[in-house]
């Protein structure tokens, strides 16, 4: 992908401030930080979304996002930790490469990651829960 922004970071062409690499996968600090050390967890290969990225590559990405959330806690302090992955532009992904956010919380740090509950009936939940069993 040639003009995929993480691709280029992946390839060496645009800097990062690289927290972890290995052969499959890259970590390295979002510029734009919801919080001190938030860190993104990338596969070198382009695959758009947690959707279509290989289980195996899938697994070791969230081995890697673990060791990065444990350091976050070792090293930064961190006393909580939000992983969260995005996927298409309806949910908030600007950049079109899986990555999975790893955003360090500490107590009182004014950061709202808020999910509103929606009120939601019985029979509805029955519903969607048969529809997403039909999917797996
Ligand atoms: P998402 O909205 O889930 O696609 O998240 C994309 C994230 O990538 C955002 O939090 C951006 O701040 C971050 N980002 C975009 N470009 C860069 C870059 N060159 N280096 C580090 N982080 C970046």
């Amino acid at each position: 992908m040639d003009s995929c922004v993480f691709c280029k970071i992946a390839r060496g062409e645009i800097p990062c401030y690289k927290v972890y690499e290995d052969d499959i996968a890259l970590a390295f600090l979002d510029i734009n930080p919801a919080n001190k050390g938030h860190t993104l967890v990338l596969p070198k290969e382009h695959f758009r979304d947690m959707t279509t990225c290989p289980k195996d590559i899938l697994s070791h990405l969230f081995s890697v996002a673990q060791l990065i959330a444990q350091a976050q806690i070792s090293q930064l302090g961190a006393t909580g930790i939000n992983v969260i992955t995005n996927v298409g532009a309806s949910s908030g992904q600007s950049v079109m490469h899986f990555h999975i956010h790893v955003i360090p919380r500490y107590d009182n740090d004014g950061l709202e990651l808020s999910l509103p509950p929606q009120k939601i009936g019985e029979h509805d939940l029955l519903l969607l829960a048969d529809s997403i069993r039909k999917g797996i």
